[in-house]
């Protein structure tokens, strides 16, 4: 067997532009290819030139998130010859999304004077998705002409989101993406396999946080329709925000549930912005067609008190009694969330619901951080708003918890384990906590750059 190695182009080890290239001694494949949310112009890209032009015969998507696809058409601008496997719904939400980066990149350009920006264009783009190759879990298939076989496994993380099994000589490589093993709104618990394998590169992004060993998802979701129900009753209006591509999806779902079963009131009309619109349009043109709960349901025609905004409309101020359902999750600059909050945090009646993950830099981090009554700064331009409005935070999560990829590394029990898309500290406690565990397996945590040898 020729050696077979593995290098990460992150440029840390943290949540960023993920991106992975696989070298088979025959053949290089990169796993994953996405834009780090936070930095801005090259310094988002992953480190590319670690990976010579031209050099790559295949890419493998697993999900449609940007920190996993949002580099995909420079990637492929680099490397002409490479085709890019992805879930067909993967392929679907990815061109929404990359066509909307090239409008908010371009935006930028002009606000910021990024001079970079946009880094490919709408014309570049419809040109590199025909190479684009989908294919559906449950079948293998061979990565371009490598030699390399891969299939694809429902890692019940995002609509479309797959973790790849590759079989390289004989040598099985399984890469989660990002994975969850519960059962969400919509979304099915993930389908992994569970035999033996050589290699596992394992996602760690909730590896930092131990999860209430109390927690139920019936429980959370209780919690959260009575904030809802609090606010609506004493004259304030809700803003849940969310990204537009699976949580406003789950979410919507789960307050016409709730709904259903008198939790929420019913006649709460729900808004959301024109990009989930869009974002829940693919999702209802698979309703049965891929693993899922509420098989057949129309979100768009069918769900309770739905209000879309009009194409172009930017929703921008709160009327009581009504839910709003915003992008982004972490209300960054610029955004729908940001700039609707101006005007809402400030009134006590309202109520501010977290749903997701927020990263401690966002403006969503920082009003977690905040107390009651601070000033809390929302843009880099404009002035603080004081938070007056009750704030509240719900774990449902599209990520396992920690000890759930524990669970899952012992049963597959491999020689090597790498980790991956994970903070420091989450890094950390999973290779301690793998290493007691999973004693036999080496436990490593791929330095940006190190090339990891897998096999030889
Ligand atoms: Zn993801
Ligand atoms: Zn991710």
């Amino acid at each position: 067997m020729r050696e077979v190695t593995f290098q990460s182009l992150t440029r840390r080890a943290e949540i960023g532009a993920n991106c992975y290239v696989l070298d088979t001694g025959r053949a290089r494949i990169a796993l994953d290819s996405g834009m780090h949310p936070k930095e801005r112009a090259f310094d988002a890209l992953p480190d590319f030139p670690l990976c010579p032009d031209g050099s790559l015969d295949a890419v493998v998507v697993t999900h449609s998130h940007l920190d996993h696809v949002g580099s995909l058409p420079v990637l492929m601008r680099r490397n002409l010859r490479a085709p890019a496997y992805m879930s067909p719904v993967t392929a679907e939400f990815a061109e929404a999304l990359l066509h909307n980066s090239v409008n908010v990149m371009s935006a930028q350009r002009e606000q910021e004077g990024i001079k970079e920006y946009p880094l490919f264009t709408h014309r570049e783009l419809d040109g590199l998705v025909r190479r684009w190759e989908g294919r559906q879990p449950g079948r293998i298939f061979e990565l371009a002409e490598t030699g390399v076989r891969a299939e694809f496994f429902d890692a019940g993380h995002l609509p479309g989101s797959v973790g790849v099994r590759l079989n390289v000589d004989g040598l099985i490589i399984f890469y989660t993406g990002d994975v969850h093993f519960e059962d969400q709104t919509i979304l099915k618990k993930a389908e992994f396999p569970t035999d033996p394998v050589d290699v596992l590169v394992l996602e760690c992004t909730r590896g930092a946080a131990e999860r209430n060993p109390d927690y139920s998802r019936e429980a959370e979701s209780k919690r959260f329709a009575a904030m809802i129900s609090r606010a609506l009753e004493r004259g304030g209006s809700v803003l849940i925000p969310v990204f537009a591509l699976g949580k406003t999806q789950e979410i919507l779902m789960l307050l016409h549930e709730l709904k259903g079963r008198g939790l929420v009131p019913m006649d709460a009309p729900v808004h959301i912005g024109g990009l989930s619109t869009r974002m829940t349009q693919i999702v209802d043109r698979h309703t049965n067609d891929v693993r899922r709960h509420h098989a057949g349901f129309r979100i768009l025609e069918s769900l309770h008190g739905l209000v879309k905004s009009k194409k172009g409309e930017r929703i921008s101020s709160s009327h009581p009694g009504r839910i709003y359902a915003l992008s982004s999750g972490m209300m960054t600059e610029k955004t729908v969330s940001n700039e609707f909050a101006y005007h809402f945090i400030n009134r006590p009646e309202n109520a501010l619901c977290f749903v997701g993950y927020a990263d401690p830099d966002s403006p969503a981090g920082q009003i977690l951080a905040s107390a009651p009554g601070a000033l809390v700064p929302l843009d880099s331009v404009f002035p603080p708003v004081p938070l007056n409005c009750e704030v509240g935070q719900f774990d449902f999560s599209g990520h396992a918890p920690r000890h759930e990829l524990i669970d899952y590394a012992r049963r597959l029990n491999p020689r090597k384990i790498l980790l991956v898309h994970g903070d420091g500290p989450a890094l950390d406690w999973m290779a301690k906590a793998l290493s007691l565990a999973v004693p036999e397996c080496e436990v490593i945590i791929p330095l940006p750059g190190e090339k990891i040898v897998l096999a030889r």
